[in-house]
């Protein structure tokens, strides 16, 4: 029987071992499919290397199929530095902008420029170089911690890497772990949670220093400490970039140079946090409603240890 043991557990392990190479391949096409709808155009340029880098979506109409609009005459500017956060209810078209502005769909209608360059007009690949992205849900390789952090800039050299790391507040993590940054992480190694995830995307963001930075902040609730750590972590990473943030949760979104509602693929209005509270308009509603929430939440935690 134990002949029979032994080349079967070995087949289980060669299985596994392709199932997951195959579905690290099927992520990448994921990607690679979404791109293949964008070329460069004949005469792309490369989007010239400044630091200091202003968004415009001016008019914008988009929608992924031809019958279905979900993005209608967006226009707004994030100027040099500046934080903006994008909020509304779900399926509204944040994220959208999002895929939109790293270029995996072009507009239907109107333009989007930076530094007053069409994105149609640039090569994907220095507009992409130019663009950090913080996702909602990270990819984890099947490789070390040193791998996937490096992954955001191949060619940095190990101090760049723990400098990275350390300003995420992901290094005493990873020194407290067996191997360290040898330690295999992903699908086969060590499951991160979505806090410690979102850090190693923070890693990565800076390690690649990109003029803007887009977060789209993560659906999953992740504890309300956790969340200010990312959020405190993200403020830093931010600091002399460009950023869009889309936000699932306004707490987040109160120190951002400019808030945008959606609404169905619209901007229903626009402001800082104090300036549309004291609108009394959508937004407002959709603070004190989470207000509200929050501090039901608050109650059923403290009736749960009190009872
Ligand atoms: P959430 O807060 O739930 O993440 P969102 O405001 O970010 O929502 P989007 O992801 O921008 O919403 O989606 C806007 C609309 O576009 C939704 O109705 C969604 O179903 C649709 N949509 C998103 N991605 C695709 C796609 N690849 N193909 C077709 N429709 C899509």
């Amino acid at each position: 029987l134990i002949q029979l043991y032994m080349p079967l557990n070995f087949l289980g392990i060669v299985y596994r071992e392709i199932r997951q190479a195959l579905t690290d391949i099927e992520r990448m096409f994921g990607l690679l499919k979404e791109n293949r709808e964008i070329a460069d155009a004949a005469d792309a340029h490369d989007l010239p290397a400044e630091r200091a880098m202003a968004i415009e979506f001016a008019a914008v109409d988009f929608g992924y199929e031809p019958n279905r609009q979900i993005l209608r005459h967006v226009s707004f500017t994030i100027p040099a530095g500046h934080t903006l956060a994008v909020v509304g209810h779900s399926g509204a078209g944040k994220s959208t902008l999002s895929r939109l502005l790293y270029r995996f769909y072009d507009v239907t209608g109107g333009a989007i420029r930076i530094n007053g360059h069409d994105l149609r007009q640039l090569t994907q690949h220095s507009l992409r170089s130019a663009i950090g992205i913080v996702p909602q849900d990270t990819v984890l390789f099947n490789d070390s911690i040193l791998y996937n952090i490096r992954y955001g800039r191949p060619e940095a050299s190990l101090e760049e890497v723990l400098a990275a790391a350390r300003a995420a507040s992901l290094h005493d993590f990873i020194e407290s772990l067996p191997d360290k940054y040898e330690t295999r992480v992903g699908e086969r190694g060590l499951k991160l949670s979505g806090g410690e995830k979102q850090r190693v995307a923070i890693a990565r963001a800076l390690l690649k220093n990109p003029p803007i930075l887009i977060f789209d902040e993560a659906t999953s609730a992740l504890d309300s400490a956790t969340e200010r750590a990312i959020q405190r972590e993200l403020e830093l990473a931010a600091r002399g970039r460009t950023t869009l943030t889309i936000a699932h949760r306004l707490s987040t979104v109160m120190n951002a140079d400019c808030i945008l509602v959606i609404s169905d693929g619209s901007i229903v209005e626009s402001g800082t946090h104090a300036a549309l509270l004291a609108n009394d308009g959508e937004y407002a509603r959709m603070w004190f409603l989470q207000q509200r929430e929050i501090q039901d939440e608050r109650g059923q935690a403290i009736a749960a240890v009190v009872g």
